[in-house]
């Protein structure tokens, strides 16, 4: 394994710099609770049925989970904390992270909202990125049967095209301020329906540069072979290739679904096919960078200090913009400060939306991070270093040292 990396997470005054002693003494009880299953699993059943039954713990939520892992409830509200990630070079994705939505009033309001973040996106140089969900903008179960080619009702194809014309919108804003976006990947049974329209999408806007991304979640077995495919594809048809690399967030629910409806998993057979698979979509792309762009979003160290080698490798800048490392706000601070702090391109995804309708996000943020997903162990053990570092730093402060 390779161990001459560029660059190093260890250092938690970098990590932690933007964050005030009561914050990191937040965030220090936030992994404290969340890193115990039991805890966890009780926190998060109370704040369900707190919400269910419409009580007043909002503002509770508001001031811990919320507070730590999303920018605010509104557009203005976050840029507070694209101004304080900005100043330690660290940029933003504005995140519009309301989820569930079912009505075309709804979605259309979606829409809005995610046009509005290109408005902040033009008058803030701190934010490179936007990004949306098509899920926000479409009916998952209407994504669904086109994908099993079920015959759709009139409504249906109207409801379809109406969706087709909310991503175009987008996609023709992000071409005409030239802000790039970037459109996640969900399950792998709407998925695609999503790739079809980013591939259209791409191939109408992406002709002198990458201004829309498509994502590559690499547990499922079949990406590196459809990198290669849509690689070839825009080789051909001569328009630039936008990649967001990820792991992939539903593999649970893509293998009980699998398993439920008896066919294949779609999912690497275990964590090591994933990783490899997304160590080798990152050399692909960097072989392929006169044509690819790409955004690397994972919290895990390896990958990502692997992509500094393979930088250095091909003797690109740190700072080319065709290559950005992103992770999520209030979470591996480590690796996106020590990063952004060693010239690389970082920006983190800042959610933003009304309190309870971001719960989802907070809830999926809960459940990755307990110990058993393994992530808070290490989020832990950094902050309780930091804390340690500046109580040391200022006892000696005190004895005159
Ligand atoms: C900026 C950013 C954008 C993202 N956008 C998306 C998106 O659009 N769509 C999406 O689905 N996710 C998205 N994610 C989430 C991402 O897919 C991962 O769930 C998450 O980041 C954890 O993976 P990791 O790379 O950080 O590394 P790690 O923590 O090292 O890996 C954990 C991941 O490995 C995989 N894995 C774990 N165990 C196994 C196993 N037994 N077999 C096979 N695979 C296994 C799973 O994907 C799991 O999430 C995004 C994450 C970031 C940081």
């Amino acid at each position: 394994m390779e161990t001459n990396f560029e660059a190093q997470f260890e250092d938690t005054q970098i990590a932690f710099s933007y964050k005030p002693d009561s914050q990191l003494k937040k965030a220090n009880f936030i992994f404290t609770v969340v890193n115990n299953p039991a805890i966890s699993w009780l926190g998060t059943s109370l704040v369900k049925l707190g919400l269910a039954m419409h009580l007043p713990i909002k503002g509770i939520i508001r001031k811990t989970v919320f507070q730590h892992f999303c920018g605010g409830e509104t557009i203005e509200e976050s840029e507070t904390t694209i101004e304080l990630l900005g100043r330690h070079k660290v940029c933003t994705i504005l995140d519009y992270a309301v989820e569930g939505e079912k009505t075309e009033t709804g979605f259309d309001a979606t829409c809005e909202e995610i046009l509005s973040t290109f408005e902040e996106a033009k008058k803030s140089p701190h934010v490179p990125f936007c990004v949306f969900k098509v899920t926000g903008m479409a009916d998952g179960e209407l994504l669904t049967k086109i994908q099993a080619n079920e015959k759709l009702t009139s409504e249906e194809l109207e409801a379809f095209e109406k969706v087709k014309g909310r991503i175009d919108r987008i996609c023709h804003k992000a071409f005409e301020f030239q802000i790039p976006v970037l459109i996640d990947a969900e399950e792998t049974w709407l998925q695609t329906p999503i790739d079809d329209l980013a591939h259209d999408m791409m191939a109408k806007y992406n002709r002198q540069k990458a201004i829309v991304y498509t994502t590559y979640q690499m547990y499922r077995v079949d990406s590196v072979k459809n990198l290669k495919v849509a690689l070839a594809d825009a080789s051909t048809n001569q328009h630039f290739l936008g990649i967001k690399i990820v792991r992939g967030a539903y593999m649970e629910k893509e293998r009980e679904r699998a398993g439920k409806m008896n066919y294949p998993d779609p999912i690497q057979p275990n964590k090591q096919a994933t990783d490899d698979a997304f160590n080798q979509a990152l050399e692909f792309c960097i072989d392929n960078i006169s044509r690819i762009s790409f955004v690397c979003g994972s919290h895990n160290e390896y990958s990502n200090q692997y992509l500094t080698t393979l930088i250095k490798k091909h003797e690109l800048p740190h700072e080319d913009n065709r290559i950005w490392f992103s992770q999520l706000l209030g979470m591996s601070d480590n690796i996106s400060f020590n990063l952004a702090n060693a010239g690389y391109n970082v920006a983190k995804y800042v959610p933003f939306g009304h309190v309870t309708s971001v719960m989802p996000y907070l809830l999926r943020r809960a459940s990755e991070n307990t110990s058993v997903a393994g992530q808070s162990s290490r989020e832990l053990r950094l902050i309780r270093k930091e804390i340690k570092r500046r109580k040391k730093k200022a006892s000696n402060r005190q004895n005159g040292n």
